[in-house]
């Protein structure tokens, strides 16, 4: 799959407002307009370029701001043209910052789960499973980096 989907919930429940009218969509982060939409059989398809990961834009005219915006963890534009100003990026590698969708997806509010009550009549009808744990962790004593849990509901 070529496209990815956007939420408009997912947006406004991170501050974006959106308005549509005449089959067109605009979405504003902190009144400022940020990407608009155009209406295609029954979607919206942003009006703008995608940022993709630096391996891919080898084949392409790269954009030296987008590789550095990735490089420097997607710092904003602003806080790039500072480097430039210290010396710190080359001054003609930093220009125009293309919409970013890693930026829009990552910096969204993550919602928590739910309060759910679960009605179990019997032993390993429902289980809870987690997963802990990270490469960067240090080992256990037995020299393990992850541990799993189950719990049974009923029981
Ligand atoms: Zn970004």
């Amino acid at each position: 799959m070529s496209r990815n989907l956007i939420s408009y919930g997912m947006l406004e429940t991170s501050g974006w407002i959106y308005e549509g009218k005449d089959l067109m969509v605009n979405f504003y982060k902190n009144d400022k307009k940020v990407i608009s939409g155009k209406y295609h059989q029954g979607l919206y398809y942003l009006q703008g370029t995608v940022s993709r990961e630096e391996a891919n834009l080898s084949k392409v005219e790269k954009n030296m701001t987008n590789v550095w915006h990735s490089r420097l963890g997607h710092m904003s534009l602003n806080n790039m043209s500072e480097l430039v100003k210290r010396g710190f990026i080359i001054d003609k590698e930093v220009k125009t910052l293309d919409f970013c969708e890693h930026c829009i997806i990552g910096k969204s509010h993550k919602q928590s789960f739910p309060k759910v009550k679960h009605v179990t009549k019997g032993i390993l009808e429902y289980v809870h499973s987690d997963l802990w744990g990270s490469p960067s962790t240090p080992d256990s004593l037995a020299g393990n980096k992850y541990f799993v849990t189950f719990i049974d509901d009923f029981s």
